[in-house]
């Protein structure tokens, strides 16, 4: 399909509850949306790199900037039948994952709703649902924890991920332990750690994890693989698996069992879709995690996460709960907590809400 016009919005869009990371606190996400328009068909995308180099080296402005001026001269005009030739084009573009995962994520919804299947179909998910966990992050307190948790449990959920730094660590893992001895459980660790803390951290196989998740530097994949040597818990690679080539060479040498698939991280679905065949191949774990997306970016997330080889719950942000107004529509339809079940439509089957896109759009562009 011949690209015929492409239009852009950068937009901020205010959550209902501030969110507090190790990064500070925000009290919006911000994202950046892609059109793609041939033959009276449209494709959609978002990423949601934020609003600060933080979650990653990049921002929604850095990523409209390189779109704009280095993407959509190259990508207006062209004929694309996949993915992969969208990819090869825009390989000469080094890094800049997000910015392609927009316009890649708008090729395989244009494309899909030009062949009329739905993107499930279309990326080959085999699941009938996507299964999805539960994160919990620091709370209060341990009690005020474990409320929580007998609540999603109760509604569910199938597992339950603690985000995991000092000062909320195995004190916590005992508290929650004592209470739930089986329950499946994984922390998370968003990078809070290094080879300096190797006691603690050997001393985690007790908890019976399901994995321990990013425990290392973001960018790191060697002392991730010198730790995996000497712990038995799983060490599943989140912040550390930004490309195809991170992933390959973290299975080569053995720094993870699991990973956790970002399709905006890794440059878009094509990618993620072979960092899951990798996965298959060389039987390592994998399921799919959110940047913060509306239901654009997420109903992306809940379609990888029906890929025959995601073998755990994934996490997909409840949008409803999370946005003041949602920018896509539909809402992804939740059945019961737990999971998703997609609609049986062409494409990725969710627009922006223009009146929301357009209440909280900070730059646009056409072409
Ligand atoms: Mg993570």
């Amino acid at each position: 399909m011949k690209i015929e016009k492409i239009s852009m919005y950068r937009v901020c869009n205010p959550i209902k509850n501030p969110y507090t990371t190790a990064f500070g606190t925000q009290k919006a996400f911000n994202s950046v949306v892609v059109k793609l328009e041939s033959e009276g068909f449209s494709g959609w995308g978002e990423v949601a790199p934020g609003g600060g180099p933080m979650f990653s080296c990049y921002t929604d402005k850095t990523t409209f900037t390189i779109a704009r001026d280095f993407i959509v001269p190259k990508v207006l005009g062209r004929n694309f039948d996949s993915g992969a030739e969208l990819q090869q084009l825009l390989a000469p573009i080094r890094g800049n994952e997000y910015a392609k995962a927009a316009f890649d994520v708008a090729l395989w919804d244009l494309l899909s709703r030009k062949q009329g299947i739905p993107l499930k179909q279309a990326i080959g998910g085999t699941h009938e649902k996507a299964s999805i966990g539960y994160c919990f992050g620091v709370l209060k307190t341990f009690d005020d924890l474990i409320a929580g948790i007998d609540k999603m449990t109760s509604m569910g959920y199938p597992r339950i991920k603690l985000k995991f730094c000092p000062g909320w660590e195995c004190d916590m893992l005992d508290a929650v332990r004592s209470v739930y001895p089986d329950l499946t459980i994984h922390i998370d660790c968003n990078s809070a750690y290094t080879l300096a803390d190797i006691d603690m951290l050997k001393s985690l196989d007790k908890y019976n994890l399901a994995m321990i998740e990013q425990p290392l530097m973001h960018d790191d994949l060697i002392d991730h693989a010198k730790l995996q040597k000497q712990i038995a818990t799983p060490i599943c690679l989140d912040e550390s698996i930004c490309s195809v080539q991170d992933a390959r060479q973290a299975i080569e040498i053995g720094a993870c069992k699991v990973i956790n698939i970002k399709y905006a991280r890794v440059g878009g679905i094509t990618p993620a879709l072979e960092i899951h065949k990798l996965c298959g191949e060389n039987n390592i774990g994998c399921w799919l995690g959110g940047m913060g997306e509306s239901s654009l970016g997420t109903t992306v997330v809940a379609n990888l996460a029906t890929l025959p080889h995601v073998n755990y719950p994934s996490d997909i942000s409840p949008v409803d709960k999370f946005y003041v107004e949602n920018l896509g529509t539909p809402l992804l339809t939740t059945e019961q907590p737990g999971t998703y079940t997609m609609r049986n439509r062409p494409g990725l089957d969710v627009e922006p809400d223009m009146s929301v896109l357009e209440k909280y759009k900070q730059e646009e562009f056409f072409a």
